[in-house]
């Protein structure tokens, strides 16, 4: 089976006034088609960053793709001019966001800018951009989808704006719906519902999913595959039920070890001790190493690569080379 988006080596740099901040650096990332891959990290890690990378929606001009490609159903969206970009953003490749009142326009309905996105990529006219407009509401589950076409952002809740949100990322039946953090502004029970709802309409539509989280339990939850992301870097990349019974990177194994038990819900956080490191002037060798109880004389010196462990297991740590 091909992969559907295929990053090679992606790297992504921001020039800054303190520097350049090697926010994306070297990353490799396949997702196959249908499948739901996890981006997990502590945030400033580069997960955003990497899904901003695909779509070329990162800060210009502070930002640039230094090396590396991107395939997308066989095509190197790397060197694709703004108007080429234009064709895929939205139509085959879409994305959400973690706070939807800032993407959504609030002078508009939000029928109308569901209807925008459809008359944007697919020549319709305005009754029948309309009327899918309502479908789509009706697909992502709002009640009452004719009475909310009208309604304005701020006149929504926040389960209900991001509901709209997914309805316009997934209006031109996109192949690949790029969620980042897409629910980590809701509460916990609306939480459950827009995830469970993303999962159900990737499999009525198949679309593949990419969803950047820092949440572990979501990851659970949701994706086949998962991919850890610690400063700029993939550190592991396996199934997920593979890499929760058998995490292999010592970042991995403490982010496991942070998941909160329900029945220990009292006890703090349990967090990782140290802090992510500057992307300015990240630590040498293994980037973790300054928060490695394991690290020793070599992870200072040298970058390990990633490399397949076991079979579709694959880490970037010394202790395994
Ligand atoms: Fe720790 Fe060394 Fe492995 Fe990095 S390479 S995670 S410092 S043991
Ligand atoms: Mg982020």
């Amino acid at each position: 089976l091909a992969p559907l988006l295929n990053i090679k080596n992606l790297k992504t740099y921001l020039k800054t006034p303190r520097g350049t901040v090697r926010a994306v650096d070297g990353v490799s990332l396949e997702i196959f088609p249908g499948e739901t891959m996890g981006l997990v990290g502590e945030s400033g890690c580069g997960k955003s960053m990497t899904a901003l990378s695909i779509l070329k929606l990162y800060p210009q001009p502070q930002g640039k793709i230094v090396a590396g490609e991107i395939f997308f159903e066989g095509q190197n969206l790397v060197p694709l001019k703004e108007e080429e970009m234009w064709k895929i953003r939205g139509k085959k490749i879409s994305m959400v966001f973690q706070e939807p009142m800032t993407s959504l326009d609030p002078v508009f309905p939000v029928g109308e800018e569901i209807m925008e996105v459809l008359r944007i990529h697919e020549a319709m006219s305005p009754a029948t951009a309309r009327e899918k407009a309502i479908e789509m509401l009706r697909l992502v589950r709002i009640p009452e989808p004719e009475r909310i076409f009208h309604s304005y952002p701020h006149q929504l809740s926040g389960g209900m704006r991001q509901r709209v949100m997914i309805a316009i990322a997934l209006a031109c039946r996109p192949r690949l719906l790029l969620a980042d953090e897409p629910t980590t502004a809701l509460d916990v029970t609306i939480q459950a519902q827009i995830l469970e709802l993303i999962e159900e309409l990737k499999e009525e539509l198949h679309t593949a999913v990419l969803l950047i989280t820092h949440d572990l339990g979501v990851v659970a939850e949701t994706c086949q595959r998962v991919a850890v992301m610690y400063a700029g870097k993939i550190v592991e990349k396996a199934q997920v039920f593979e890499l929760f019974d058998n995490p292999l990177h010592p970042y991995t194994r403490a982010l496991l070890a942070s998941i909160p038990h329900i029945e220990e819900e009292k006890e703090a956080l349990e967090s990782i001790p140290g802090s992510v490191p500057d992307l300015l002037n990240p630590p040498s060798g293994c980037r973790f190493h300054p928060r490695c109880l394991q690290a020793f004389e070599r992870c200072l010196e040298e970058e390990p690569q990633l490399k397949e462990k076991e079979e579709k297991h694959w880490v970037a740590c010394h202790l395994y080379s």
